[in-house]
């Protein structure tokens, strides 16, 4: 049995088809006088290639999801990238040597520097730009990568890495599963197999080594496994698994119209987190009711310049009409921390978590923040958009934004544009003080969406994408238990709409605990975690829910109160929580009282 990540949910059995994605070998060869030039030339031309490849499969994934074709975009970033260029040329110029070999001691070098540092994220970057220059050098060589789209039976395809073209020259229908040896919980490997329904494992060490092909393989795609040549037995129970996962999967979608109430008549508003307007699709398919948080920043990621006042009208068209009649809201841009787009070209800061981030950016660049709130008024003659700001720390933020949406709507009047005025504004509650000074954030905001990630990141001083510290970053911290009691209390009495828009929010094992904290309004989540969540909503009573969350701030540490919830959310859902092998539903409740 092999140990990796769980990336796409599910099982699959198949005959293995391991991908020999093994390096092709580089020499190093001396130029002849006078051929630097024309050698700097076939490294621009073969990176222009790459760019033209990669555009071409944009276009492709573009139709399989557009989170996808998004992530496609920093591959497209790291082609333009001068740094990797000019060290490249400079080594050919200095050394006179070829390009192929060049290009190797250049990603030599990055990569060094990126082995030293211990950050999840980062780390994910090495692994995109070694496959940007494995894509360079093929185009240098002339070598054709060895092709997916040859497989012409049901196979579950093993392989070190998968590049984005491998992943989208690959025949669907034929692909039962995937594993490879990279990769973290946020490859693009995952969001791939994940938009297409394919269970994938990532990060199994040593996989290619131990698996040939035609062997017999389990991807377990739930617990994050992966089993070469299984027994009988073995097979056998992986084969109830994964019948009974498709089962689970269908049924909890029957009645994710239905909504969300629980069974003593508290109803919550279940809403999605997207971060590209095509998402807005799937909105009906899980029985969102309208859009809780649109993450504007990948609109800026993916873009080499900034993009216009028109273009963001667009794209905030389609999410006011997608969601309709439902609200859609729309967070003004949270740059900065991980998330930078080229085109601001600003300097590394040491703290970016506690840096110019989020509100504070835009309020730094008025141009770009108006330009966004100019779009936002704009598109909500078509539907019923919010404006949501991030990283809001004191109300003096919000009401600096607020004459900044004013002057939106005075220079659309001025210019004759039409546009919507009377918009609501929320304020994201995910640092300290703003949880601390709840009482007057609300007095200058129409309601507040909280921002788990990063409250709990700033609450228990853990950095959220640093695995060394990851065990240390504790949802269920007495501390985050009793900050989330406040902010509901607190905006109950003022009247105000409360909603999480975290991923606490669409964890469904919190999802009791939350409803028995406080009042909540909202829970906005991605697409998928929506059928669980409700199912869970509906089987429960606001009663059963406060007695679980008073008990759970009865316990002293976020050890006990997981191990209370986990054992709770076990006893009365088993079907839900179950890790070992049946995924069948248990029609008797075995909950426990406390
Ligand atoms: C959060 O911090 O919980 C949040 C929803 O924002 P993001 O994850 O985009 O920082
Ligand atoms: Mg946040």
């Amino acid at each position: 049995m092999f140990n990796g990540i769980a990336a796409s949910k599910g099982v699959a059995i198949g005959k293995a088809y391991i991908l020999d994605s093994s390096k092709f070998c580089v020499v190093k060869h001396q130029l002849e006088p006078g051929k630097v030039d024309a050698e700097v030339r076939r490294l621009r031309d073969a990176i222009e290639q790459s760019k033209a490849q990669m555009q071409e499969i944009k276009k492709r994934a573009s139709k399989v999801a557009d989170k996808y074709a998004v992530i496609l975009d920093t591959y497209t970033l790291l082609l333009e990238d001068e740094i990797l260029v000019s060290d490249t040329i400079d080594r050919i110029r200095k050394d006179g040597i070829n390009a192929e070999w060049a290009l190797t001691q250049t990603l030599e070098k990055f990569g060094k520097l990126f082995s030293n540092i211990n950050d999840e994220y980062l780390k994910g970057k090495k692994d995109d730009l070694d496959l940007v220059v494995q894509g360079i050098l093929r185009n240098l060589i002339g070598h054709n990568q060895e092709s997916l789209s040859e497989i012409e039976e049901p196979v579950v395809v093993v392989a070190h890495s998968l590049s984005a073209s491998d992943t989208l020259m690959m025949p669907k229908s034929f692909v039962l599963g995937l594993a490879t040896e990279v990769g973290g919980k946020t490859s693009h490997l995952g969001i791939f197999a994940s938009a297409l329904g394919i269970p994938a494992v990532v990060g199994v060490k040593g996989i290619t080594e131990e698996a040939n092909t035609g062997d017999l393989v389990v991807i377990d795609g739930i617990d994050g496994q992966i089993l070469v040549n299984p027994s009988e037995k073995l097979l056998v129970q992986y084969k109830k698994k994964q019948d009974n996962y498709r089962r689970y999967e269908i049924k909890l979608l029957q009645d994710i119209h239905e909504p969300a109430e629980t069974k003593d008549g508290t109803k919550i508003k279940i809403l999605a987190n997207i971060e590209s307007a095509h998402e807005i699709k799937s909105l009906r398919k899980f029985g969102a009711e309208g859009v809780g948080l649109y993450r504007t920043e990948f609109l800026y990621m993916g873009s080499v310049t900034l993009p216009s006042e028109q273009e963001l009208y667009e794209n905030f068209k389609k999410v006011a009409q997608g969601s309709a009649p439902h609200p859609a809201i729309i967070r003004t841009l949270d740059i900065g921390m991980d998330k930078n787009p080229h085109f601001l070209n600003r300097e590394d800061e040491n703290n970016p978590a506690l840096g110019l981030r989020g509100i504070r950016l835009s309020l730094a660049y008025p141009k770009l923040f108006i330009s966004q709130l100019k779009a936002i008024l704009r598109a909500s003659l078509y539907g019923n958009l919010k404006i949501l700001y991030p990283m809001i720390s004191c109300v003096e933020e919000i009401r600096q934004a607020n004459e900044f949406l004013q002057l939106a709507k005075n220079q659309l009047q001025e210019e004759e544009i039409p546009s919507h005025h009377e918009i609501e504004v929320g304020a994201m509650i995910e640092t300290p003080a703003a949880a601390i000074c709840i009482e007057r954030i609300l007095q200058e905001v129409d309601f507040v969406s909280i921002g788990t990630n990063d409250l709990i990141q700033y609450i228990l001083a853990v950095d959220r994408i640093n695995e060394n510290v990851a065990h240390l970053y504790q949802p269920f911290h007495p501390a985050v238990l009793k900050t989330l009691k406040s902010i509901f209390n607190v905006a109950e009495t003022a009247g105000k709409t409360v909603s999480i828009c975290g991923e606490l929010g669409g964890d469904p094992l919190a999802t009791m605990l939350l409803l028995g904290l406080g009042k909540i309004d909202e829970l906005s989540m991605e697409p998928h975690a929506i059928p669980k969540v409700k199912k869970i909503l509906r089987k429960i009573t606001l009663n059963e829910a406060r007695k679980v969350a008073d008990h759970a701030l009865t316990l002293n540490s976020p050890e006990e109160v997981n191990r209370f919830i986990v054992a709770e959310m076990k006893s009365r859902f088993p079907a839900d929580f179950n890790q070992n092998l049946d995924f069948e539903e248990n029609s008797k409740s075995t909950a426990k009282t406390i």
